[in-house]
């Protein structure tokens, strides 16, 4: 069996994105995939289950591997939230998809003991049904309102996630449709609220980031290409 080499495919991820940030994204890993790629100099790392991360983050921190940045970028159910904004190390969740989602974190904004915590909206740019995110402006804007209303919080609107078009005959075109859609919700967001070019995307996947970065994404999640063996 050839083993996987994590340390190259990070690198040449990196050499594709310039500008734009890379998560590698660790839920099919075991923790010592992840600590290979942070020997590798790599340290932002995305989960899409709190408890799948809590393992991780306090592997990690048990360790001291404190230049750590993890992002949560899965559904979240209200009654995890606790539990996720205890995780030590917690840099950023982009899976916000609901105002009522918001409202609980907000009440339960002690428990991050963080610095700051960024925090992407996500937006169903594909309308599958099974697909999670705000789906009408006027509740995304409510959420924003909502956010941007609380003066002093360590949460800070970062910007807008989403994910492609599956079940399409067209996976490019859907895909490059759902990142240029999110471009164009997030510019006039920046419009109506004065935020002056500050909203982050992000979007792309392992299939779809070259995509995504050509539609201006500015955190691309990957998995699979960095840490599954293409031939298994
Ligand atoms: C799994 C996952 C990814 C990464 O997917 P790959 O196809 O393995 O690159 C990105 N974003 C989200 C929300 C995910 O759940």
């Amino acid at each position: 069996m050839k083993k996987i080499d994590i340390a190259k495919n990070l690198a040449a991820i990196k050499k594709e994105i310039k500008k734009s940030q890379l998560i590698a994204v660790t839920k099919y890993s075991p923790v010592e995939d992840v600590k290979e790629a942070y020997v590798a100099k790599h340290y932002d790392f995305g989960e899409n289950r709190v408890q799948d991360l809590k393992e991780k983050a306090e592997a990690f921190f048990n360790e001291k591997l404190d230049r750590v940045r993890w992002h949560f970028i899965g559904h979240l159910q209200t009654n995890k939230v606790r539990e996720l904004l205890k995780i030590p190390k917690l840099f950023a969740i982009h899976s916000v998809d609901s105002l009522s989602l918001l409202e609980e974190m907000l009440k339960r904004e002690n428990d991050f003991t963080g610095p700051e915590l960024k925090i992407f909206f996500q937006v169903n740019t594909s309308h599958e049904i099974e697909k999670s995110g705000f789906e009408n402006s006027d509740e995304l804007k409510r959420a924003i309102d909502l956010l941007l209303g609380r003066g002093k919080s360590k949460f800070k609107f970062e910007g807008l996630m989403t994910m492609g078009t599956i079940r399409t005959n067209d996976f490019e075109a859907e895909a490059t449709r759902c990142f240029r859609d999110l471009n164009a919700i997030a510019r006039s967001l920046e419009e109506s609220y004065h935020l002056k070019n500050s909203l982050k995307l992000s979007m792309g996947m392992s299939q779809d980031y070259k995509l995504a970065l050509l539609a201006g994404s500015d955190y691309i999640r990957v998995g699979s290409a960095i840490f599954k063996s293409q031939n298994h």
